[in-house]
C-alpha cells in the first residue's frame, strides 16, 4: 500500500516530539522521578523553555548547551528525538496509518527505552516490561500483523526460553549471569511479535551480542566477565526483526537450511 510521502512525513515531526517524551522517560523512570514534573536541566533545573525544547534544533541552536548555566548536553537528546521520527516514520511508511503501524512504532520506542536504560543501569524496570508485554497481547487482537494465540505463546516461549538459559547458568556456574529483566522483556518482546518474532530476536540479538562481545573484551582487555547490557541487543534484534522478520526469515533459510 503506497503511503502519501506527506503523511510519513508527518509522522517523522510527531515522532520527534515522541522522542522527547523518551528522553524523559530513560532518564526518570530508573530514577524513580515523575514524568508528569516539567522537564529542566538536570544541573541547575531551570525548567525547559517552549523555545529550547523543540527537538533536535534547540540542541543545534543553543550549541549543545543549557540555555542557562551552559551545562552540556549529551548528543543522546537528539539522537532518542530523531529516532522517535525515523521509527515512527518508518512504521507508518510500511503500514499505512493502521492499527499494525501504531503497534510497531509502540514497540520501538519500548525497545529504544529499554536498550538506553540497560546501557545507563544495567536495569530493565519492570513498570515497562511487564505493562508492555499486556499492552503487546491486547494489541494482537487487533492487529492482523500477529495472531492473538501466536502473541501469548510468543511471550510465554521468549521469556521461558530466557528463564531456561538464566537457570541453567546459574546451575553450571553458581551465580547469575543474566537477570530476571531480560526474561521479563522477552515477554514483552513475544507478546508483540509472536513467537516466530521471539525467537528470532533471541537469535539475531544473541549473535550480535557475541560479536560486539568477544571485539569488545580483545579491545578493552576487561576479561570475560565484562558485562554487557543484553537488553540492548535484544531490543536491537526486535526492532530489526519487527520491521523486517519475513525477509531475515527468507534470507536465512534459502542461505542454509534449503541448500541441498
Ligand atoms: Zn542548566
Amino acid at each position: 500500500m503506497p503511503v502519501d510521502a506527506l503523511v510519513v512525513g508527518a509522522a517523522f515531526l510527531f515522532g520527534l516530539l515522541f522522542g522527547s517524551f523518551l528522553n524523559a522517560v530513560i532518564y526518570r523512570v530508573p530514577l524513580g522521578i515523575s514524568l508528569l514534573r516539567p522537564s529542566g536541566c538536570p544541573r541547575c533545573e531551570k525548567p525547559i523553555s517552549w523555545a529550547s525544547n523543540v527537538p533536535v534544533l534547540s540542541w543545534i541552536l543553543l550549541r549543545a548547551r543549557c540555555a542557562t548555566c551552559r551545562e552540556p548536553i549529551s548528543i543522546r537528546y537528539p539522537l532518542v528525538e530523531l529516532a522517535g521520527g525515523v521509527l515512527l516514520a518508518l512504521s507508518v511508511w510500511q503500514w499505512g496509518l493502521t492499527i499494525s503501524s501504531f503497534s510497531v512504532a509502540l514497540f520501538c520506542y519500548l525497545m529504544l527505552v529499554l536498550a538506553l536504560i540497560d546501557v545507563d543501569h544495567r536495569i530493565l524496570p519492570n513498570v515497562i516490561t511487564l505493562p508492555g508485554a499486556i499492552v503487546g497481547l491486547a494489541l494482537s487482537f487487533f492487529d492482523p500483523r500477529v495472531a492473538w494465540l501466536d502473541a501469548l505463546i510468543g511471550g510465554f516461549l521468549g521469556g521461558g526460553l530466557l528463564y531456561f538459559v538464566a537457570w541453567a547458568y546459574l546451575k553450571l556456574r553458581g551465580r547469575e549471569g543474566m537477570g530476571m529483566g531480560d526474561v521479563k522483556m522477552m515477554l514483552l518482546v513475544g507478546s508483540f511479535l509472536g513467537w516466530q518474532g521471539a525467537l528470532m530476536t533471541i537469535f539475531v540479538g544473541s549473535l550480535v551480542g557475541s560479536v560486539v562481545g568477544v571485539a569488545m573484551i580483545s579491545l578493552s582487555r576487561k576479561g570475560w566477565e565484562y558485562a554487557l547490557p543484553f537488553g540492548t541487543f535484544l531490543a536491537a534484534a526486535g526492532v530489526l526483526v519487527a520491521f523486517r522478520g519475513p525477509q531475515i526469515f527468507a534470507w536465512y533459510w534459502n542461505t542454509f537450511a534449503a541448500v541441498g
